[in-house]
């Protein structure tokens, strides 16, 4: 038998709370089109994030989702009920902002009260829901302090408490980890992600910074210019993105412009130069033209062989220690630079600026990262 929230098409709504659908949304400022026409769909519960560098128009699109700006054209559903013109207070929706914003003059626990207050629930289930929020981000110790007698982490937990207090089915966060220091900020990132877990909220996180995106999320939205640019979860983004954009911005990679041939059985990337590289691609591939990406930890450099030449040899024009991991930046033979990130470690043998190295990869360390077209060669 169906429930009294159950949809005609079968959607059971007490579960489907969380889910946020963005169709067709777009947002124009004069000239400037800061978000073109847009269609996000989020399952309730995930975690997503829009990630786009500086001026792409995410934030443009979370104030959307969040009511404080009304999108030029499209629609903004949550929970399927479409809210593209209801206040942002009666979206139950909450939000971390960079800024913390918290009310200088109330304590912690004032803080915490305020959204229930507003709500107009009793004081003996307001008393009881702050005890239980201020366990939640372990800070039951400083209920009574005010907001300046935080530190920037304990701030920010205060403000993620505050934003979910009132159990809201999504919550919103803007670039609310940018202001603090990097540990705090790692340390965040994987607290933030267990407390969403726990509460099953949906997150929608805004940020420019590729690691929290990757990090953090069920699935990432790259953005650039007002549009995305890919969907995905963050592996599939990061070894299979599917344009030279999502290729840069998430993590570094090495892209390289050639076309595919029929080396001896295997398919290669040939270059201009007519250096001819390992890659894996399908029979479909053989004859066109493809922009391809290698990341550069999956770039191996050894000792030339004893007994025959090296298939692909690099020499070493910078060497940098990074701790983990070396960044070694090669000129390849036709005059090709590469990045290699080997990990770190005092065992490694590694060639010194200046000293030449084998250069190799397994061929499906190669990807082709746009679809070719036939007969078009670099
Ligand atoms: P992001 O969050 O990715 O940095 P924004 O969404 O803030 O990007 O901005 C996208 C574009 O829209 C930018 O070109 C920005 O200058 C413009 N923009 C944002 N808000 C306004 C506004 N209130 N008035 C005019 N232009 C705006």
């Amino acid at each position: 038998m169906k429930s009294k929230e159950t949809l005609a098409s079968g959607i059971d709504l007490a579960s489907e709370r969380g889910a946020v659908e963005v169709r067709a949304v777009s947002k124009r400022y004069g000239q400037t089109e800061a978000v073109r026409p847009t269609s996000l769909s989020i399952q309730s519960g995930q975690f997503a994030t829009l990630l786009g560098p500086s001026g792409s128009g995410k934030t443009t699109l979370l104030k959307m989702i969040a009511g404080f700006e009304e999108p030029s054209s499209g629609a903004i559903l949550i929970g399927h009920q479409d809210v593209t013109h209801v206040a942002p207070q009666k979206r139950n929706v909450g939000f971390v902002f960079q800024q913390y914003a918290l009310f200088p003059h109330m304590t912690v626990a004032g803080n915490l009260a305020y959204p229930l207050e507003m709500r107009g629930m009793p004081r003996r289930d307001i008393n009881h829901a702050v005890g239980e929020a201020l366990e939640m981000v372990r800070l039951s110790q400083l209920a009574n302090r005010r907001p300046s007698d935080l530190s920037g982490g304990q701030q920010q937990r205060v403000a993620l408490a505050r934003a979910v207090i009132f159990r809201p089915p999504v919550l919103l966060m803007d670039e609310s980890l940018a202001a603090l220091d990097k540990r705090l900020r790692e340390e965040m990132q994987i607290e933030v992600r267990n407390l969403q877990r726990e509460l099953k909220i949906t997150t929608i996180a805004v940020t420019h910074d590729q690691t929290e995106a990757l990090v953090m999320s069920d699935v990432i939205f790259v953005i650039n210019e007002g549009a995305v640019q890919q969907v995905g979860k963050p592996a599939d983004l990061y070894y299979r993105p599917e344009n030279e954009f999502v290729a840069g911005f998430l993590g570094e990679s090495n892209v390289l412009h050639g076309h595919i041939e029929l080396g001896v059985g295997e398919p290669e990337l040939v270059l201009p130069s007519g250096m001819r590289l390992p890659i894996e691609a399908p029979a479909a591939a053989i004859g066109t033209s493809a922009v391809c990406m290698i990341r550069p930890e999956a770039i191996d450099l050894s000792p030339f062989p004893a007994d025959r030449p090296p298939k692909l040899r690099g020499q070493v024009v910078q060497r940098i220690f990074c701790g983990d991991t070396f960044r070694v930046t090669l000129r390849m033979s036709d005059g090709t630079l590469l990045l290699s990130k080997p990990i770190g470690g005092n065992s490694r043998w590694l060639p010194d600026a200046g000293e030449e190295a084998q250069v190799s990869w397994h061929p499906s360390e190669l990807t082709l990262i746009s679809h070719p077209t036939k007969g078009t060669r670099a």
